[in-house]
């Protein structure tokens, strides 16, 4: 009978859905929560140990199973798990993957099975308000030592800033959201809750590193970086497409500052797949309505080519709406005659690899 219950509960893993850990997507999971009726990998499982009071694991080759638990695995599994306590994630929260930090794979677990926050959409507060404030421990720039630092996020004013006294009227660093990349390094920084800050500070890269003690306030944090980050975008730049001749068009998140045009795969990335620099007219760029007929431009009517002296972009928008805005907004670049220090600015990317 014990053989045959295992047998059952084996035969549940074939089930599409439970193929993967239901928490971090590793392949072939073979322990399960039988309070939760989700079949989790042997890392994850680690972690729905820290929770008994809401979930209680098993391995599924090794350990024996009662028949009722055998019954509620098979009227549950990942889907309908992911149904339930996955139903309101929001579109910036970071879903973590095996390949991910120890921290981000334990908070999310936490926020789904414990805190509830993915079916209480009130408890993602934190967040996704547009505002946070806080202290978190900052590495000194000279001796590396960590110091308590006030921080504010302002999605309205779109910064994130810091101050070093608690009563400092001007706040030592303000870092704008459209510059801003957040991730988390344990190893880099020495501490398990580690998180870098990457932004762009008169035309360089600067980082700054931080973390605080409890992993739920520095993931707050992180995610509350990310829901900034995410509705800045999603305000200030229409979605679009960008294509070469070879590989045919791929969907990229675009975005423009100043004579910048960056190109993310995804919305949230740390760091763009690529940068085009658009000068001025008198000095060679042309931004063109269309894709040359080379290419196929029937499957593309709402294409854009923007012409440098060294080559051609192709970009294709999904509406005819976005397609314009675009364009004058390619436009309005091109026709500015260029200032002394953006010709810098072409230099460096012209000798870029
Ligand atoms: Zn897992």
């Amino acid at each position: 009978m014990a053989k045959e219950r295992r047998r059952a509960v084996l035969e549940l893993l074939q089930r599409p859905g439970n193929a993967r850990c239901a928490d971090c997507g590793a392949p072939d999971p073979d322990w399960a929560s039988y309070t939760l009726g989700v079949f989790i990998c042997l890392s994850c499982s680690g972690i729905h140990r820290n929770i008994p009071q809401v979930s209680k694991v098993k391995s599924v080759r090794l350990d024996a199973w009662e028949e009722a638990q055998v019954e509620f695995m098979a009227s549950h599994g990942n889907d309908v798990a992911r149904d339930t306590y996955e139903s309101k994630v929001p579109p910036f929260y970071y879903r973590p993957t095996f390949s991910d930090c120890q921290l981000l794979r334990e908070q999310w677990i936490r926020a789904k099975y414990e805190r509830q926050e993915f079916t209480h959409p009130d408890k993602q507060e934190p967040y996704s308000a547009g505002y946070r404030e806080g202290f978190l421990w900052k590495r000194g720039r000279d001796n590396g030592q960590f110091l308590s630092r006030k921080f504010v996020l302002t999605e309205r004013e779109g910064s994130l800033k810091y101050f070093n006294r608690n009563d400092a009227k001007e706040p030592k660093a303000i870092m704008k959201i459209e510059h801003l990349n957040a991730t988390f390094q344990p190893a880099k920084i020495g501490h398990p809750h580690g998180l870098q800050v990457t932004y762009l500070k008169d035309n360089s890269t600067r980082n700054i590193f931080v973390y605080h003690e409890d992993g739920k306030e520095i993931v707050d944090w992180f995610n509350a970086l990310r829901a900034a980050r995410f509705h800045y975008l999603q305000v200030a730049f229409p979605g679009a497409s960008d294509a070469d001749q070879t590989e045919g068009f791929r969907k990229r998140w675009f975005t423009m500052d100043d004579r910048r045009l960056m190109y993310f795969k995804d919305p949230l990335d740390a760091f763009a797949r690529g940068e085009v620099f658009i000068g001025s007219r008198e000095s060679g760029y042309t931004v063109l309505d269309g894709l040359p007929p080379s290419t196929q431009g029937h499957h593309w009517p709402h294409g854009i080519t923007i012409v440098t002296p060294e080559r051609r972009f192709l970009l294709a928008c999904e509406t005819e709406t976005e397609q314009r805005a675009w364009v004058e907004a390619f436009r309005k670049v091109v026709d500015r005659p260029m200032l002394p220090q953006e010709y810098a600015v072409e230099a460096h990317f012209k000798h870029k690899p």
